[in-house]
């Protein structure tokens, strides 16, 4: 059973990480909205002090750079970094998830490579900012389907494609790119490698204008002769088609809670703000009191609050599963697909309740909203994930089940 109080150990990180929020996200929101594609600064002294957090800890930290699968060796439950990111990422963003996207060193790359790489390469690429490429013009939602090609050449691994939508792809030192050694073979052949951003094959093609978590920079590259030393494969070259796509999928299951994360925390920013702002117009919500005898917007605030916190549970769950060494891709995805609905319906429910308040552009509100929608499409769409579930609990295959 999972004890659902915050453990002690962390509670001390949930609250330095609600103070960063506090102090610097929120104050900085909208100028880095309104200021696309410009570099927030204010971060890089922000994330020396999280390196110096993390480095002083044993639990991780508040990033996204910390997550391992590792089992107790006495068999006993514990709460890990997998627990501790979940917590301080849920922080963070009730702050700002743009800003957390372009923290540095703490992209979803950095989450691959803790996941997947051995020990030598942590020592290589530890205290780099990585960001991940698997997406491509034609493979989204299908990763399976990637044409980026690796090819080993003497020592050197040499990449060809076109990869688009990276998160933090322009600010990077290293992309962490997917790509097929053989496409004859399938899935099991997509390995992914990690390319330093300053090799001269990647070129920059352009970056994205978007709707929302516009402090985050979006690029799209080509990858043109593009050669790697033969160690930046991540992971084992060997292509095992019995196991199929298991290898690069492993790092969703530690990803997955992460994003699931991020839109619990604007989920919850959501709801704390219209709770004041219900307040403010006298409506109290009343736990003790059925939602249907209380005020309209008071029921409905208990409805969405509902579905927060079902949200948040699982992906506390998934962590906790991961840091547990559980198989967990089930919970990954459960959570995913919760946490991302939850967050878009969450958000457009309070600018709904708030009215022409949660709708203009002095209020936070209405940027959350923006925010919320990329939270249920990247990482793997909510359909997707909906398709996950389906084949675990029915035992389907990805062929059998698409
Ligand atoms: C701001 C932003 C940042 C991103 N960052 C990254 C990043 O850092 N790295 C990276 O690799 N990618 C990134 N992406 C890409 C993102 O992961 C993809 O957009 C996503 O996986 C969906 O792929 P697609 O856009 O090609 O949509 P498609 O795959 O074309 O899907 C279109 C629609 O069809 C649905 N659909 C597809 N297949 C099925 C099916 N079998 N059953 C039911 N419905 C289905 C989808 O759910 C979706 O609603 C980012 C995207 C954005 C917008």
């Amino acid at each position: 059973m999972i004890n659902l109080e915050i453990p002690k150990k962390f509670k001390p990180l949930a609250s330095q990480a609600n103070q960063v929020a506090t102090e610097v996200f929120r104050p900085i929101s909208r100028k880095y909205d309104e200021a696309e594609h410009a570099y927030p600064k204010e971060l890089d002294m922000l994330a020396s002090l999280i390196d110096g957090m993390n480095e002083g800890s044993d639990i991780g930290g508040a990033g996204a750079a910390g997550v391992r699968r590792e089992k107790s060796d006495d068999g006993s439950n514990r709460n890990g970094s997998n627990l501790s990111t979940v917590l301080g990422i849920i922080e963070l963003c009730w702050g700002d998830v743009g800003l957390l996207l372009s923290m540095p060193r703490q992209g979803l790359g950095n989450s691959a490579i803790a996941s997947v790489a051995t020990e030598e390469q942590l020592e290589r690429y530890g205290g780099k900012w990585a960001a991940m490429a698997i997406t491509e013009p034609e493979a989204g939602s299908d990763s399976a389907a990637i044409r980026t090609t690796a090819e080993l050449d003497g020592d050197e691994y040499v990449l060809n494609g076109e990869k688009i939508f990276v998160t933090s792809g322009d600010r990077a030192d290293l992309i962490v790119v997917w790509a097929t050694l053989d496409r004859s073979k399938g899935r099991a052949a997509i390995k992914s490698f990690i390319v330093e951003r300053d090799n001269p094959g990647l070129k920059l093609d352009r970056l994205e204008h978007k709707l929302g978590i516009r402090a985050s920079d979006t690029a799209n590259f080509t990858l043109q002769d593009c050669r790697v030393p033969k160690e930046a494969l991540l992971g084992s070259p060997e292509v095992n088609v019995k196991e199929g796509f298991a290898g690069a999928m492993q790092t969703f299951d530690n990803t997955r809670p992460l994003v699931a994360a991020m839109a619990v925390g604007v989920a919850r920013a959501s709801l704390e703000e219209t709770r004041t702002r219900l307040a403010e117009a006298g409506v109290e919500v009343d736990y003790s009191t059925p939602a249907l005898c209380q005020h309209a917007a008071a029921a409905r605030f208990l409805e969405m609050e509902a579905d927060y916190e079902a949200a948040w549970l699982l992906t506390l769950q998934a962590a906790w599963m991961a840091d547990n060494g559980r198989p967990n891709s089930l919970q990954a995805s459960m959570a995913k697909a919760k946490a991302g609905r939850t967050c878009v319906d969450v958000a457009l429910g309070c600018v709904e309740l708030c009215g022409s308040v949660g709708y203009g552009e002095n209020e936070l509100l209405e940027k959350w909203a923006r925010d919320a929608k990329i939270l249920d499409i990247f990482e793997g769409t909510q359909q997707i994930q909906l398709l996950i579930v389906a084949r675990q609990l029915l035992g389907k295959s990805s062929a059998e089940l698409r």
